[in-house]
């Protein structure tokens, strides 16, 4: 049973801002609710008012303004994975976003939710890498901006202060050229690993590569040494250059071993998804 709690619906960002400020540790926002709503019922979380960020109007719009699309933060999955721009201008997000959970969770849980919680087994953290997205936080004493790879801390961490709201999320269009994939295994709702690339592709050798991987360690992450080594090679050559980074990428990633496979299996299979990701990209 849930305990009864205060529910605050402010309609701006500098009123929510000043109820967390308020509430402190007793206060926490709410979007869809997917997460806090099980951490409330399993006892993980003690709270006395929620502070329900969907009355603010400005986090559920979805723009293409200069090269990028901006995704307020209460925008949910289902909304972006057949929204026509992101569709068009980021194909490999609008899948990743079709494949969180079931349609229950897409249709209530939110992006803004999903990057503010940090759960490392997520799906549109690893591929809005590839886009080199940035976010948008905004409390009642301004707003700033910050790369996704900054806002990603640690495992359910992440850069937000403790009266800032996740406002937008800003996602540049690939550059031309570039093709990308989401790939992901799961043998539950949650993935076991994500796999994002970018490739571009000149003469027959990878002139650009961009790689990230989710769900293996605590935070999604780029690969840019891998990147760099993979530039001026063939395609065909990709897999063994892949396989023969397993320890840095083991030293880089921080594999977790759970309930949804082991550490060595993750890292295995990150070698190897890798590998699938780029081909299907390049495919494109
Ligand atoms: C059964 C199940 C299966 C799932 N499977 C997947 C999956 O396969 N892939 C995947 O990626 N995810 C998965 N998820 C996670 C889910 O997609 C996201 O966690 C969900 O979208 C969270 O969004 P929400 O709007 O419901 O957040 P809420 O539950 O409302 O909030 C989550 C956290 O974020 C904070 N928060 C919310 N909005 C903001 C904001 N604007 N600014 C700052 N902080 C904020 C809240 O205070 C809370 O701490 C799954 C969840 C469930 C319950």
């Amino acid at each position: 049973m849930l305990q009864p709690l205060q529910l605050l619906q402010p309609s701006t960002v500098a009123e929510a801002s000043r109820a967390l400020a308020e509430f402190g540790d007793k206060a926490k926002l709410y979007a869809g609710g997917a997460e806090l709503l099980l951490l409330l019922r399993n006892g993980l979380l003690q709270i006395e008012t929620v502070v329900d960020v969907k009355a603010i109007p400005r986090l559920h719009q979805v723009s293409v303004e200069a090269n990028a699309i901006h995704v307020g933060a209460c925008v949910t999955h289902h909304e972006l994975q057949a929204h026509p721009a992101i569709r068009q201008h980021a194909p490999a997000f609008a899948y990743a976003e079709s494949q969180v959970a079931n349609v229950r969770v897409r249709n209530q849980g939110t992006l803004g939710g999903n990057l503010a919680f940090n759960d490392p087994h997520s799906d549109p953290g690893t591929v809005l890498l590839i886009h080199q997205a940035s976010v948008t936080l905004g409390s009642s004493r301004g707003e700033r901006q910050l790369r996704l790879d900054e806002f990603f801390v640690d495992m359910y961490a992440t850069a937000l202060e403790p009266d800032e709201l996740l406002l937008e999320v800003e996602i540049p269009f690939l550059p031309l050229g570039m093709k990308c994939a989401y790939q992901r295994l799961h043998r539950y709702q949650r993935p076991t690993l994500g796999v994002a690339a970018g490739v571009r592709m000149s003469n027959g050798t990878i002139a650009e590569a961009r790689l990230a991987v989710g769900c293996v360690g605590p935070k999604a992450v780029r690969l840019s040494d891998l990147e760099a080594k993979l530039r001026g090679s063939k395609l065909s050559e990709s897999r063994q250059l892949i396989a023969v980074e397993k320890e840095q990428l083991r030293q880089l990633l921080r594999p977790v071993g759970d309930l949804l496979g082991s550490a060595d299996y993750k890292l295995y299979m990150t070698t190897v998804m890798l590998g699938n990701v780029l081909e299907a990209a390049a495919a494109q």
